[in-house]
């Protein structure tokens, strides 16, 4: 696919606001808690993004709302070159999908954290990855079936195992499932939030492994979300970096981590371990002190700024934009030229 071809996704200005309610008063503080809060970003066809920051960043919320699985307060998600984002109606009291989101539902899927938590226990793996292709009337009898079975084994998994049921299943095994069932309906985008965080340190690396090689194999177009740079870094032909609901650096993934500008992403990739113990104990620390601002009530000025080990004054007073730096290169620093 050439550069110029239009993204699959473009994501303009996404905010993504929640009411909440803190402690304070006889009934609490009614309080608005910005999760998302102007993200731009577009995804091509066949390319893997990447989405990473600490949590509570808001990445896991920009998933679900460019999936419409949270109505965006502001911004635009454009999917195929069509506003999806005004595909809402109001009805009971509340906002719905209309029609169009609905079958849209099959072109854009989800791959969830939580394994044991999406897969109803009570549903045998054939139920499970048959139950997409029933409601969308894709396959039928033995055909269904078959499809199943190839959905099991593009995942690594025995076709055999099709009458079982998730908790026969160990916990990257269930997740191997996860995925067979965003796959069931061949869609044109997958978001993945956190599909390792779940899972023991060495079934994390061969559920990367898998999902790298489906991006290979069927050329899949994926939005992957985690907290954890090494495994994003992994399948990511580029990688945006979230703080406090803002992307604070854009770029291809090798520059991110060989070549990040941003203080903050300079802290992540500090962060990853290096598997050479001398070169390990050498590289310099970059440790950033005290906790992330809260959400709820964001520091003026660069949100970083509490932070950051190199902040000036005005950093104090001034949100820095983000800004391409270079080709393909964009950063949210007043210090990076
Ligand atoms: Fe640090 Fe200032 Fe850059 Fe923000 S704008 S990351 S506070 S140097």
């Amino acid at each position: 696919m050439s550069d110029d071809a239009p993204p699959l996704l473009e994501v303009r200005d996404l905010v993504v606001r929640f009411d909440v309610v803190t402690p304070g008063g006889p009934w609490g503080r009614r309080r608005t808690l910005t999760a998302v809060d102007g993200v731009h970003v577009s995804v091509r066809r066949g390319e893997t993004l990447g989405l990473v920051g600490e949590s509570g960043c808001g990445k896991s919320t920009t998933g679900r709302a460019v999936l419409q699985l949270e109505k965006p307060s502001a911004g635009e998600v454009i999917f195929d070159g069509r506003p999806i984002h005004e595909w809402w109606v109001q009805r009971w009291g509340g906002w719905r999908w209309d029609h169009r989101l609905r079958d849209l539902r099959r072109r854009m899927q989800m791959i969830f954290q939580d394994p044991s938590a999406s897969l109803d226990p009570r549903m045998t793996v054939e139920a499970i990855l048959a139950e997409p292709l029933r409601n969308f009337a894709l396959a039928s009898g033995s055909e269904r079936r078959g499809r199943v079975q190839r959905l099991l084994e593009i995942v690594g998994l025995d076709p055999r195992f099709i009458r079982r049921y998730p908790h026969q299943f160990s916990g990257g095994q269930r997740q191997r499932i996860g995925i067979a069932r965003a796959l069931a309906l061949e869609p044109d985008l997958i978001v993945a939030d956190e599909p390792t965080s779940g899972l023991d340190v060495s079934i994390q690396a061969q559920i990367v492994n898998l999902l790298g090689r489906l991006q290979q194999e069927l050329g899949l177009t994926m939005m992957f979300i985690a907290h954890d740079l090494a495994t994003v870094r992994h399948v990511s032909d580029r990688i945006a970096v979230m703080h406090l609901g803002r992307i604070v650096e854009l770029a291809a993934a090798d520059r991110i981590v060989t070549a990040p500008l941003h203080p903050y992403t300079q802290a992540l990739v500090a962060a990853v371990p290096v598997p050479d113990p001398i070169r390990e104990r050498a590289r310099p620390r970059l440790v950033l002190a005290g906790e992330p601002p809260s959400p709820l009530d964001p520091p003026a000025g660069c949100p970083f700024h509490t932070r950051c080990p190199v902040r000036e004054e005005r950093c104090r007073r001034e949100s820095p934009p983000l800004r391409t730096v270079a080709a393909g290169h964009e950063v949210a620093c007043h210090l990076v030229d």
